[in-house]
């Protein structure tokens, strides 16, 4: 690249001075956790806009020609393998924290992406020299600004490096009213910003590609192939609420795919044998912190297959993907927050040491439990293995007076948990926990707090109080429980939460309200700091879901009559052959050949066996679910490929964004996505979705409905 045409002189009468009241360097390497910038500064972003400059009016060509030249010629960046002691070398990076020690001796920080931290030292001995004026420069560009700094590599140390600075060229100037502080956070429309100012975001980020790249790899050395699948799909009642896509063609429109399902099955009858894709899948559900309309699934399908081999290739991926992760990141902790770190770095590539934290690396092959069993034993249908305890039925030894207490369901069935605290003996201590679970219960998630089987109810074992705090359970209550194995070493501090619930089969719902309230207080203790939080992975596959799951209203499944849909997607193999002699007798006691792969309480991934017989699917959509002929007619590109002697097949989808999101420590998927969506479904950076103009609604034949026939309609 060209050397810059500008010179340094020049250079700083053209930059404005630093206003320092504005801007406060970080004092920590790893900016710490991200705090609320003051209103009135978070009012200045939203307002400050590029496009009211005062500076507009008054743009010639001549000026803009003059801007263009100071900031858009510099040299290209050095090569890692030129970085050598007393080697010259050119970074491009920010400006990020400046000490001015005296007006001969100036240190800056440059951020550079992926790479050590950089210090410069700027000093002189000659007014004049060409030292005096980096000096100047140095001291002048705007904190923040995009730089190109030259320097001689003064000292190497693992992941940082040391230079002694020749010259600094701003590359453009931070603007004063863009306020940085500490722990800032942006508001959502300054994405831009945040990820630039805040390193867990920024590292998260840039370990999503190198967790795909292994991934990808695995995948090609299994002789996978890898097929784009088409965005511009149609619309099936294949589950999940789509999106479409109007066209210009009267009354015609796509539909983005709510994952490539059926075009994987149809390359199955077109004789690829290991297809695999990073697929865009679209769904408009309700959203929550761990989904988002649009999604990344590591999409995969294998021909001549079945469920099993498609569980052992998912576990070859996750057991080799972690080894590679741990060889090429650090994990750091930075206040409550912990992330990966690249080892790479620009000195030559070689590794720095590795921090005391790695990722846990799992043994194949994964536990399995059954949908059943996961659903009695943890109350949900993805345990979080990493919490100690389990839930138990307690109904029979318990007093007919405490389950009326708890419940006004009829002949319930009620079960326990205890969660145990580390107790100091003394800041926590029995009446501490009994404090902090009077609070927990006061302020429970409306859903515990409203359930109609009744709210939870907690009891603290405290040997000092009558019947050791469980008085309400009377005597002979207290004698049976604590007789259960699961209940025979209650300790000072342990808290016993009992749940009532229906007396009914689980039929394909997701959790029990135990189940939820156990999720809740193992996390709620770890904040409060009563249990330690861990880092272990805990995998685990769900088998043996039930096929069919009663409609629940809210996803529109796939719009049969019988009054119940496909758990996983109707193109869902039977468990076994007894399976399918209940699709014709009994169907909603049919267990199917459905996997889910589980870690630490979040549903990574799911797939199934799949009908590969068209006579068979036919009868799922047509007698079992009871679909019109005209949704049937949605599928017949599918049931035309099975006809056409498409072979057995097996396939499963990885949530990609989940997966980074646990590996990297998050909870919520948006701090693995670049541009996520808020819960209302709106980018707030470049704010959509946006009003159809009239022109747009004429283009594709589209009218806007009377805004009361759309509420009647929701009415209904
Ligand atoms: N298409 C399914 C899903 O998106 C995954 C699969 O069955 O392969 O959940």
């Amino acid at each position: 690249m060209a050397q810059p045409r500008v010179s340094m002189r020049r250079l700083c009468r053209l930059i404005p001075s630093q206003n320092s009241r504005l801007y406060t360097s970080r004092t920590s390497p790893q900016w710490q956790s991200l705090k609320c910038l003051p209103r009135n500064s978070q009012r200045l972003l939203h307002t400050s806009s590029a496009l009211a400059s005062p500076a507009g009016d008054k743009v010639t060509g001549q000026t803009l020609r003059e801007e263009w030249a100071q900031y858009s010629h510099f040299p290209s960046a050095s090569k890692a393998a030129d970085f050598v002691e007393g080697n010259k070398v050119t970074v491009h990076g920010f400006l990020l924290k400046r000490r001015v020690k005296s007006s001969k001796l100036v240190f800056a920080d440059i951020q550079v992406e992926n790479g050590p931290s950089v210090q410069v030292t700027a000093t002189f001995k000659e007014d004049g020299s060409p030292k005096q004026l980096a000096t100047k420069a140095l001291r002048a560009v705007p904190l923040y600004s995009p730089v190109c700094v030259t320097g001689i590599v003064a000292q190497l140390n693992g992941s940082r490096i040391d230079l002694d600075l020749d010259a600094i060229q701003p590359l453009n100037a931070f603007p004063k009213d863009i306020i940085v502080s500490e722990g800032v956070q942006f508001p959502a429309s300054a994405r831009h910003l945040q990820i630039r100012f805040s390193d867990p975001l920024r590292s998260r980020l840039l370990a999503r590609p190198q967790i795909g790249f292994q991934l990808r790899k695995t995948l090609n050395d299994l002789d996978f192939t890898e097929v784009e699948t088409p965005i511009l799909f149609k619309s099936t009642p294949e589950g999940a609420r789509e999106f479409l896509v109007p066209t210009r063609r009267r009354g015609l429109a796509y539909a983005l795919p709510q994952s490539p399902q059926q075009y994987k099955q149809i390359l199955m009858s077109s004789g690829i044998r290991g297809y695999y894709q990073f697929a865009r899948c679209f769904r408009d559900e309700d959203l929550r912190a761990d989904r988002q309309p649009e999604f990344t699934q590591l999409d995969l399908e294998m021909g001549f297959a079945t469920g099993e081999d498609v569980m052992r290739t998912v576990e070859t991926l996750v057991t080799q993907l972690l080894p590679a992760l741990n060889a090429q990141f650090n994990i750091v902790k930075s206040g409550d927050d912990i992330y990966p770190v690249p080892k790479r770095g620009l000195n030559n590539g070689e590794s720095t040491e590795n921090g005391d934290l790695q990722w846990p690396e799992p043994t194949a092959p994964f536990l399995r439990l059954t949908y059943d069993e996961a659903m009695t034993r943890f109350g949900i249908d993805k345990p979080d293995l990493r919490i100690p305890f389990e839930l138990h039925r307690v109904d029979h030894v318990l007093p007919a007076q405490f389950v009326s207490m708890i419940t006004h369901t009829e002949q319930p069935i009620v079960e326990a948990f205890r969660i145990r605290p580390e107790l100091d003996g003394e800041t926590v201590t029995p009446a501490t926990i009994a404090e902090f679970v009077d609070k927990l219960m006061d302020q429970l998630p409306k859903p515990l707090a409203k359930n109609p089987d009744g709210a939870p109810a907690a009891l603290m074992f405290d040997s000092k109080k009558p019947l050791c705090g469980l008085s309400s359970l009377g005597f002979e209550g207290f004698d049976a429980l604590t007789s259960m194995e699961a209940f025979s070493d209650l300790e000072d501090g342990d808290v016993l939460v009992f749940q009532a619930r229906k007396n009914a089969p689980f039929q394909g719902e997701g959790s029990t309200a135990l189940g939820v309230a156990r999720t809740h207080f193992y996390h709620s203790f770890i904040s409060a700091g009563l249990l330690p939080r861990s880092f272990d992975l805990k995998f685990l596959w769900v088998v043996n879901f039930p096929m069919f799951t009663p409609d629940d209203g809210i996803d529109p499944g796939q719009g049969g009559q019988a009054g119940f849909k496909a758990t996983h997607h109707p193109f869902t193999a039977p468990l076994t052959e007894a399976d399918v002699e209940l699709l014709a007798t009994d169907p909603l006691k049919a267990r199917a050949d459905h996997y889910d792969l589980v870690v630490n309480g979040v549903e990574l991934g799911g797939g199934s066996r799949r009908i590969h017989l068209s006579s068979m699917q036919e009868y799922v959509m047509r007698n079992i679910l009871k679909m019109t002929d005209a949704g049937l007619a949605q599928f017949s590109h599918l049931l035309e490929a099975l006809r056409a002697g498409c072979p057995p097949h097996a396939g499963f989808a990885l949530g990609f964004d989940r997966l980074v999101a646990v590996l990297t420590h998050t909870d919520s998927v948006r701090d693995v996505i670049a541009f996520p969506k808020s819960m209302k479904g709106e980018d707030l950076t470049v704010k959509s979705p946006s009003r159809m103009t009239a022109q747009q609604l004429e283009t594709y034949h589209l009218a806007i409905a009377e805004k009361k026939k759309v509420e009647e309609k929701q009415d209904v």
